[in-house]
């Protein structure tokens, strides 16, 4: 199931949304209060994101201090699954680099085929909280475009122990990240756009962008891409703005600018930041539906009572 290639027969703009797996611990019934009412709106699908390992730091009674590995939001295949089957609405697991060798990779692939789930958003990952940039697992891929190719190879029937004469997998359709305000590690636009280039050289389908605030800067992105030879569609990934402190968090995780109009706003209204942000989403939503983008992805903190009011002012 090509879930770009059926948003885009569908002639439409349509959207899509994007969640954290529950935190470890919590059952599913929170993730599923933060999906239902979407359901009516009518997604194109949903995504799932995939979470390596964090840090925890305790304080030892002589005051130094001590770092634990957790795992705080594991589940991404088994909640996907879930949804999936729960709603009959399409759903992307993401797959990451980050902590995992290519036999992870692979084993977490044959369970999603086994499941049902034929579609994969393949990203490198953040490097760990306690890297000072990212490392690769000794076993495991560098870039994203090594797992885009360990995907391709699979669909191919080419496993890391060799080809299979009759493979009777399904095909994985493949999407990847772009960055239109350029990815922090990146050399230049150029060069991170020419890395985007060789995802989708290696069987990425489609790209999602990361979060922008002014579509000035995807529209801009979306030409350089299309002068680098690069064919595929572009989904703009639109964040609402919703607390206070994202006017830090946000430049400072994603590298984003928030264009000052927009800080204007939330200062002077720091009591409904919520509604200043989803204003702008729908202000967002409605040029880039207007440009005839095929779909609209919003990022969630999987609270979703804000895109469901841009999705019914927007849709
Ligand atoms: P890459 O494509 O590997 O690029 C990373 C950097 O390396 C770039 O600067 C690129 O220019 C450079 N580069 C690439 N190839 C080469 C090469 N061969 N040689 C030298 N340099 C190279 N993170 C998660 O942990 N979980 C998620 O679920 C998740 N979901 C995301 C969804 C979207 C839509 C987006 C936009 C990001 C998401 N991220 C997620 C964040 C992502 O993992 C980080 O931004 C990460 O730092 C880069 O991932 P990438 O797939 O773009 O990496």
């Amino acid at each position: 199931v090509e879930i770009i290639n059926e948003a885009i027969a569908s002639g439409r703009t349509r959207f899509a949304f994007e969640l954290l797996p529950p935190l470890k611990g919590d059952g599913m019934q929170k993730i599923f209060a933060a999906v239902e009412p979407l359901m009516a709106l009518d997604p194109a699908y949903v995504n799932i994101t995939f979470h390596r390992e964090g840090i925890k730091e305790t304080e030892r009674e002589d005051g130094s201090v001590e770092w634990h590995v957790v795992r705080r939001r594991p589940g991404t295949v088994g909640i996907s699954a879930a949804i999936q089957n729960r709603y009959g609405v399409e759903v992307v697991p993401h797959l990451i680099c980050g902590g995992l060798s290519k036999y992870d990779i692979e084993d977490t692939l044959i369970d999603m085929d086994f499941l049902g789930l034929h579609n994969v958003l393949a990203l490198r990952g953040d490097k760990s909280q306690n890297e000072k940039r990212f490392m690769p697992h000794p076993q495991g891929h560098a870039h994203a475009v090594d797992l885009v190719r360990q995907i391709a190879d699979m669909n191919r029937g080419k496993f890391i122990d060799g080809e299979v004469e009759e493979c009777h997998h399904s095909k994985f359709s493949i999407g990847v990240a772009g960055y239109p305000e350029v990815h922090a590690e990146a050399r230049d636009i150029t060069s991170d756009i020419a890395r985007l280039r060789d995802k989708v050289d290696a069987g990425a389908e489609y790209v999602i962008t990361q979060m922008f605030f002014d579509n000035a800067k995807y529209f801009d992105f979306v030409r350089r891409c299309r002068e680098a030879g690069i064919t595929v569609p572009i989904i703009p990934g639109i964040k609402p703005l919703s607390t206070l402190r994202h006017l830090e968090i946000l430049p400072e995780t994603f590298g984003v600018k928030l264009p000052e109009e927009l800080v204007r706003e939330v200062k002077a209204h720091p009591d409904g930041v919520r509604e200043v942000g989803t204003e702008w989403a729908i202000a967002q939503s409605r040029e880039l539906m207007a440009a005839g983008v095929p779909v609209l992805h919003y990022y969630t903190m999987s609270r979703t009572t804000n895109i469901q009011k841009i999705v019914k002012a927007v849709f």
